[in-house]
């Protein structure tokens, strides 16, 4: 282990291990953490229904990470830390407890959706509103997610980011959170590894309210999947992430009776941003470098939190997703509203949703079961570690077909002065295939 007392030395072993922010979109975090912060803010809320991979990866693996973290606030010169964890996790905040003083905190949130958001997280506990559009930096904060922060313990130990934790939930025998190999499949995880039973089932990767349908078993984890959700087929969760989007258009052309209660109670609009996304459905189908109210579209997280409260059962939070496609499409830029002193809403304690109340609209109460840490060494017969797993430019490949490769080996590395992140290989093997987007490696 090296010894770390200077910023720049932790920023160089993060950019080198291929560390990203494993919550979201896979910001590369030697970026996110090489400026002038005042707070970190550890998200530990893990706030989509049925996830467990940071409760579990935190449970058992607390000293190392809270090392790291007291090793950040010294060498990112921090004022603070602070972790986020909901009030209901007792056995996490006991295991916690024992690290927190001096600049490490911690704060409890109550069990409401999405507590989680970036925006929200950094809202609740700082009473400052994050510009519409714009980053935790501007207003001195920056939020990692616990992974990330295990990965920067990994990194400190010139141990690269190989792997990712996942939480396996739904209708499966024993819902659990395991570490796996990046670029495993999810069938070979599903099916060969914890031999869970597809007939008629789908799965989702990530949680219930924001993944995505898994159409092809082949898919690999990545630096940035959180989740393989199970459901029967036909279960409200599939239906909802799988719906046509011609049929979810058509009907907010023809449904929404601008009733408003999908922006009185979005978590943007009640941290201060002004979005009002029941306007952004009434400019629905206006073309959308004409539509006034369009551009908001940009200011949604896809939280699907409308959704819940629409009393015509209509989705504003797909209707956003799909201009802010079209918008890109048209580069029709995301614009950072006037720089002013933005106000939470006055009733937003009052409007927060209450996880539970999202579980049973979501019909998923039966499968609101913990999926606890599971010690399982998992060997993938190839894996499928695709160049982009990250915001940024695509990883450019060091090794071409028939190369042997060992486990922690650079593969592919950032283009010269972009933003991006390395790849290592997952497992030892021998590279079967590197075209543009992906590199394959067979077992070995
Ligand atoms: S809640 Fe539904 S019906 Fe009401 S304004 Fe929003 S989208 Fe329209
Ligand atoms: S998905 Fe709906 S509730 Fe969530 S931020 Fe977007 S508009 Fe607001």
């Amino acid at each position: 282990m090296q010894q770390i007392t200077e910023k720049s030395q932790v920023i160089q072993l993060i950019e080198s291990a291929g560390i990203v922010g494993a919550g979201g979109a896979g910001f590369p975090t030697h970026v996110k953490l090489n400026a002038e912060l005042e707070l970190l803010i550890v998200n530990a809320v893990e706030c989509e229904p049925l996830l467990y991979k940071d409760q579990a990866l935190l449970k058992h693996e607390t000293l190392k990470i809270m090392e790291c973290l007291e090793l950040l606030v010294s060498v990112l010169n921090l004022q603070k830390a602070i972790i986020g964890v909901k009030k209901k996790n007792e056995s996490l905040i006991k295991k916690l407890k024992p690290f927190i003083e001096g600049p490490i905190e911690l704060y409890l949130l109550e069990d409401y959706y999405p507590a989680g958001d970036e925006q929200v997280l950094v809202y609740e506990i700082t009473g400052r509103t994050i510009p519409e559009g714009g980053i935790p930096l501007q207003v001195g904060v920056a939020v990692i997610n616990v992974e990330t922060l295990y990965n920067i313990s990994q990194a400190i130990v010139d141990q690269p980011v190989t792997t990712k934790w996942v939480t396996i939930g739904g209708e499966v025998e024993k819902p659990c959170s395991l570490q796996v190999p990046l670029g495993i499949s999810a069938g070979e995880l599903l099916v060969d590894v914890l031999g869970v039973d597809l007939e008629g089932k789908e799965v989702i990767e990530g949680g219930p309210m924001m993944g995505k349908p898994v159409e092809d078993l082949t898919v690999p984890i990545t630096k940035t999947t959180s989740a393989l959700l199970v459901f029967p087929r036909g279960h409200p969760v599939v239906n909802r992430i799988k719906e046509d989007f011609l049929k979810t258009a058509r009907q907010a052309r023809t449904a929404c009776i601008q009733c408003s209660f999908c922006s009185e109670s979005c978590p943007r609009y009640l941290i201060g941003h002004r979005f009002k996304t029941h306007l952004v459905m009434r400019a629905f189908g206006f073309p959308v470098n004409q539509g006034a109210h369009l551009k908001s579209a940009y200011y949604c997280s896809d939280c699907g939190l409308c959704e819940v409260v629409c009393p015509s059962g209509l989705s504003p939070r797909a209707i956003n997703n799909f201009l802010k496609m079209e918008m890109s499409k048209a580069k029709i830029a995301r614009e950072q509203l006037n720089k002013v002193q933005l106000k939470a809403h006055p009733q937003r304690d009052y409007r927060k949703m209450p996880s539970k109340r999202v579980k049973r609209w979501l019909g998923i109460v039966k499968y609101d079961v913990p999926a606890p840490f599971k010690s399982l060494k998992v060997n993938p017969k190839s894996v499928n570690l695709p160049l982009r797993q990250h915001t940024g430019e695509a990883a450019i490949p060091k090794v071409k077909a028939g190369d042997e490769v060992t486990k922690g080996q650079l593969i592919a590395s950032i283009p010269k002065g972009k933003l991006g992140a390395n790849l290592y290989s997952s497992i030892d093997g021998i590279i079967s295939k590197v075209d543009s987007q992906r590199i394959l490696i067979e077992r070995r």
